[in-house]
């Protein structure tokens, strides 16, 4: 079991953190955005980016061989059903999908959108962690974190209306 301390304070125990969260134990902050038979999609909140979804998976699996044929199809349709919302409600022209097998907490991809002001921190995957942090480190002032709140409904919306 690990100890985990909530954005609010609060204190719980869970042995996988995708599990408590698929499983409706943890409420992501910003709320699910978009849930399947298989899947779950929430933003990471740590780092405050627009439109960033982490999907995951809810069975306990960690690696994509693992995947059963009809939660390959639910992935495949949920994944590019995000990513067009993204595109159509965020106007995001570019995202960046990262997903490794040795996570601490169970299969899930991170979807990170491309913004203009990530070029300076290069190109592709070289990018991402300074990405991540910069955006955890010098975007979490009350303004951006409700844009990225704004953003997380209008994904909602989109993808349950
Ligand atoms: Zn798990």
């Amino acid at each position: 079991m690990r100890k985990m301390t909530l954005s609010n304070g609060k204190t719980v125990e869970v042995e996988c953190l995708s599990c408590a969260l698929t499983s409706g134990l943890i409420e992501p902050d910003g709320g699910v955005v978009i849930e399947t038979e298989h899947f779950q999609a929430h933003q990471d909140v740590a780092y405050p980016i627009k439109g960033l979804i982490i999907l995951a998976s809810k069975r306990h699996i960690k690696c994509f061989d693992e995947l059963n044929e009809e939660e390959k199809l639910d992935y495949i349709n949920i994944l590019s059903k995000i990513r067009k919302a993204q595109r159509e409600v965020l106007g995001i022209e570019h995202v960046y999908y990262f997903y490794n097998e040795d996570t601490t907490h169970h299969f899930h991809t991170w979807m990170v959108p491309r913004y203009e002001w990530m070029v300076e921190f290069g190109r592709s995957v070289e990018s991402v962690r300074p990405v991540l942090l910069h955006a955890r480190n010098e975007m979490n002032d009350e303004e951006n974190v409700e844009k990225v709140m704004e953003a997380i409904g209008l994904l909602t919306n989109y993808l349950n209306g």
